[in-house]
């Protein structure tokens, strides 16, 4: 979904608690002036605060998005306001909001804390809790962004090759309050003999994120963009990517409110010898949680223009239905 800025209402004195809010948080994080949040544009990470609201369907259904791949993020000042947001409450909401989508930049997932941090998902998160300016990242969150910094980059990549595993973020359903952004979330669980495997992605840029390790029955992965995800296994000095042909996946569990999807993706890698079982049936446990994302497979090369026309029709649909 595409939209257009408007210039935002912010007084000087609120965009200066905005900028200082997200300081703040990455001060925190990893030590005063590791990360500099300043005004402007052209930096390694840039977040657009808009007046108006989020576009389109969006609209009024997200206070931020991560955007897309190698673009500026952006919250949506306009959103805050028409749910009475206002003042200094208003300016630390939109920092909070910022150094959340640039978190999603530099390669961190939700999780499901409570009370909430920075990155829990933002559909558990109640508007008195994004007034009360308490969250922050968590001691995971920080050893990621520490491991990220040092990277050329850790954003998940927004275009698809041969041989990765479809994501459709689709639209999440259910939740009682409005999240900071669209994504979607799997549950994961690793198996593998080996103690120091440890399972991620690949960026445009080549790096490998790793997302979890061996016996995590419980980590999640948030998928912020719809887009072809290059899985790979890291272990020692191996290294196993479903682009390179190291690995394959079989998809289960049509998504009943999206047969185009799965909910249910099992990647093999290295010959077998690891084994990834995503699952986005619903990974917080919520009752009322659904989504229309899911997994596809990326068909071959000369297919891969019938597979952008296909998911033109997937979001046709989902136009449709509202
Ligand atoms: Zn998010």
């Amino acid at each position: 979904m595409e939209g257009t800025a408007t210039k935002s209402a912010l007084t000087a004195a609120q965009k200066a608690i905005v900028i200082k809010k997200i300081q703040e948080e990455y001060d925190t994080a990893l030590g005063a002036g590791k990360v500099k949040v300043e005004e402007g544009s052209g930096g390694d990470l840039d977040i657009i605060i808009n007046g108006g609201k989020a576009p389109g369907v969006n609209q009024g259904k997200e206070y931020g998005d991560a955007g897309v791949e190698g673009k500026p993020g952006v919250v949506h000042e306009g959103e805050f306001t028409a749910d009475g947001f206002t003042g200094d409450e208003l300016a630390t909401s939109i920092g909070e909001s910022a150094a959340h989508e640039a978190g999603h930049k530099l390669g961190l997932k939700h999780n499901e804390d409570s009370p909430p941090s920075k990155m829990t998902d933002g559909g558990k998160i109640t508007t008195a809790q994004r007034k009360a300016d308490s969250r922050e990242f968590t001691p995971s969150d920080i050893e990621t962004l520490k491991k990220s910094l040092g990277l050329a980059s850790a954003e998940q990549k927004g275009g698809s090759m041969f041989a990765d595993l479809g994501v459709y973020v689709g639209d999440p359903n259910g939740f009682l309050w409005k999240p900071d952004d669209t994504y979607l979330n799997a549950s994961a669980t690793f198996f593998s003999s080996s103690p120091n495997a440890q399972w991620g992605y690949i960026t445009t840029a080549g790096d490998f994120v790793p997302e979890g390790g061996n016996g995590f029955s419980d980590a999640a992965m948030t998928f912020i963009y719809t887009a072809g995800v290059d899985l790979a296994v890291q272990d020692g000095p191996n290294l196993y990517r479903l682009e390179l042909g190291q690995g394959n996946y079989v998809l289960t569990n049509p998504n009943p409110h999206n047969s185009s999807v799965f909910l249910v993706a099992d990647a093999f890698l290295g010959g077998g010898l690891y084994h990834l079982h995503l699952d986005t049936t619903n990974p917080f446990n919520d009752p009322n949680y659904y989504s229309t994302g899911g997994f596809f497979a990326i068909p071959e090369p000369g297919s891969l223009v019938l597979l952008a026309s296909g998911l033109v029709l997937i979001l046709g649909a989902r136009l449709r239905r509202r």
